[in-house]
């Protein structure tokens, strides 16, 4: 089966500024995607890429095998819903549901309004009324309500509460299970996605810095409590650490963020299981920072800059 998004080489910028560089990936059909990274990192700009509203500079990208911003057909099979779930503000959620009807075959109107009714957001109010949270249900309830393949989500949770936040990625989680889409999201709100994501992409400067399985991830990572190791004469090669990612220090001991080969059995450290937030934090902070110089801080070829497990 094609992948739900591969790209080779992307690149899009505007004007002279490159908001996406040579971006190779590839997203597995089925679960949930979470594009992470900080501010202009380029993950609103990929979103586009794969919508079709924007077409690449260099490379290519393919979204359920087809060519996005070529291919007319496409947006049938694929949801979109933008940074802030424009809506049409004077319309009823009822309104919203006949043209979603009107201009998508297939659309799946019945169960869309029996959706709305279970989240108690009320048909026949205009959109532009409610509460930002059930604004939000509307439009992901439209999206979904074609039964897309995939379905792509730009900052779909910011400016939610905790309970409408709970309440959204409860929906996202049910529509994966039950229509096997894939949906890609991107978002702030890393302690969210911990819960929900089976993918991880941590993008920055128009650059993917990680992929891969947020369970593979987790498991191939570990966060390391032991002695001070500022300084050659501290350094020497801890059994089972491929890379340190990062690391701080007190006067007392070092904390590091591992990426490890094997299992880590210096008596010396403590070992801890990494959270999504701990392993984003670590592959974005300012190499300047944290990392170690020296065998067991140095940064290889093969280490932050794209890796792919
Ligand atoms: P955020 O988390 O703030 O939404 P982002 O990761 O989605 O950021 P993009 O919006 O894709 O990042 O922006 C990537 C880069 O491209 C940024 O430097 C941004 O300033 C620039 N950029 C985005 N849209 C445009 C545009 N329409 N014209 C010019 N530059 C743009």
């Amino acid at each position: 089966m094609t992948a739900a998004v591969e790209t080779t080489g992307l690149g899009a910028r505007y004007g002279r500024h490159w908001a996406v560089r040579d971006c190779t990936l590839s997203l597995p059909r089925g679960g949930i995607v979470a594009l992470v990274g900080p501010n202009g990192a380029g993950k609103t700009t990929l979103l586009h890429l794969a919508a079709g509203l924007l077409r690449p500079s260099t490379g290519s990208i393919r979204v359920l095998g087809e060519k996005p911003y070529y291919s007319s057909g496409l947006m049938t099979r694929v949801g979109f819903v933008a940074q802030g779930a424009p809506l049409y503000s004077d319309f009823t959620a009822d309104e919203l549901l006949v043209m979603g009807s009107k201009l998508n075959r297939g659309f799946e109107q019945a169960s869309a309004r029996e959706q709305l009714r279970r989240l108690d957001i009320p048909l026949h109010w205009r959109v532009g009324s409610l509460p930002g949270g059930q604004r939000v249900q509307v439009a992901l309830t439209l999206a979904l309500g074609k039964r897309p393949e995939l379905l792509l989500l730009d900052e779909p949770a910011a400016g939610l509460d905790l309970l409408a936040r709970r309440e959204f990625l409860r929906t996202l989680m049910g529509s994966t299970a039950e229509q096997g889409a894939t949906i890609v999201l991107s978002s702030h709100l890393i302690e969210d996605l911990d819960r929900v994501c089976d993918w991880l992409v941590i993008m920055s400067a128009g650059q993917v810095q990680v992929l891969g399985s947020v369970e593979e991830l987790k498991a191939r990572h570990k966060v390391l409590i032991g002695p001070v190791v500022i300084g050659s004469a501290h350094q020497k090669k801890i059994i089972g650490v491929a890379q340190v990612v990062r690391a701080s220090h007190t006067d007392r001991q070092s904390t590091l963020l591992v990426r490890t080969d094997g299992v880590v059995h210096d008596p010396s450290w403590m070992v801890q299981d990494v959270s999504l937030q701990d392993l984003v934090l670590a592959y974005l902070a300012d190499p300047a920072e944290g990392l170690l110089p020296g065998p067991i801080g140095h940064r290889s070829d093969n280490g932050v800059q794209g890796v792919h497990v």
